[in-house]
């Protein structure tokens, strides 16, 4: 019996529990996907679902908003790549040890790659656990990356983590200065049922030739995007990205790799 489960806050519209199931089914495995709400802070619910990895009773777990840095101190061990980003999407059990990794990071690369397979310079909005997966991936390639926080320290704190990335605030003037490739939006601003609020500045034109892309796959097309659409923009939004994490994590898991167009059919038929 295969035993997974999400951690996060708020969890009422995660749409992984579809994926998962799905997956499970496509490898013809038995077994259920958990949700587990956890608030802000709350550590004591983190350590406890990091010892039901620990100890078996759950085969794997996802981690999302807003617990991706807040679950690592309850963890015996980190991949390498989740240790330089500093962020945690997976929890797996490895030999009676918690690990976490974090597939975040590739699944971004992935996604991006069908629409612009170099970016050479990327402007990051937000500084949480989503805005360290895509710095890491990004600054992995060679691309130029730029962190734009609302807060001037989470922004410094995320850059001092990778030689050669900038942090500045998240605001008009500042992004006014830059003319990026490539916009990342990693904060949940745009996400339903917020769905008028955007994190490029209403008021300030795009870069002319950047490539938007948007974190948030609820709604499918955010107003950002359909700002940078209207714009002439070409646009990404999170779905990819939510797929392949997804598959990724579920082959940590169990050795089973399913096909991408599989769970992108299972969340369509879920959607219509
Ligand atoms: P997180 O760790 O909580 O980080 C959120 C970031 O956004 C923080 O820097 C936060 O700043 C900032 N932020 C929040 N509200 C803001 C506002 N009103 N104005 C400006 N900045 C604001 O969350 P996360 O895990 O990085 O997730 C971010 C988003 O990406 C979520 O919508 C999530 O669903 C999405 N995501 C999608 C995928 C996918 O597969 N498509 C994967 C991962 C994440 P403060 O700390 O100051 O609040």
């Amino acid at each position: 019996m295969i035993r997974l489960g999400l951690v996060g806050y708020p969890l009422e519209h995660s749409l992984s529990p579809l994926l998962h199931t799905a997956a499970l089914k496509a490898c013809g495995l038995e077994g259920d996907y958990s949700l587990h709400t956890v608030r802000p802070g709350d550590a004591t619910g983190l350590g406890a679902l990091a010892n039901k990895v620990r100890a078996g009773e759950l085969t794997g777990l996802n981690v999302t908003i807003p617990h991706k840095r807040a679950i690592i101190p309850f963890l015996d061990e980190l991949s390498p790549a989740a240790r330089t980003m500093g962020a945690v999407n997976v929890l797996c059990r490895r030999g009676g040890r918690v690990v976490g990794d974090n597939t975040d990071a590739p699944a971004f690369i992935t996604a991006l790659h069908t629409i612009l397979p170099r970016p050479r310079s990327a402007v990051i909005l937000g500084a949480g656990g989503a805005a360290r997966a895509v710095a890491y991936a990004l600054w992995a390639t060679g691309c130029e990356v730029t962190v734009a926080a609302r807060r001037m320290e989470q922004a410094r704190e995320l850059a001092k983590q990778f030689p050669s990335v900038q942090a500045m605030q998240l605001g008009h003037q500042a992004l006014e200065a830059i003319d990026p490739d490539l916009i990342v939006n990693a904060t949940p601003l745009g996400m339903f049922p917020d769905v008028e609020s955007r994190a490029w500045p209403a008021d300030l034109p795009f870069p002319r030739k950047a490539v938007v892309c948007d974190l948030v796959y609820n709604p499918l097309e955010t107003e950002l995007l359909q700002a940078a659409r209207g714009a002439g923009l070409r646009v990404l939004g999170g779905l990819g990205m939510l797929i392949e994490q997804a598959a990724l994590a579920f082959q940590l898991w169990t050795g089973c790799n399913v096909r991408r167009e599989l769970l992108t059919e299972s969340l369509r038929l879920a959607i219509s």
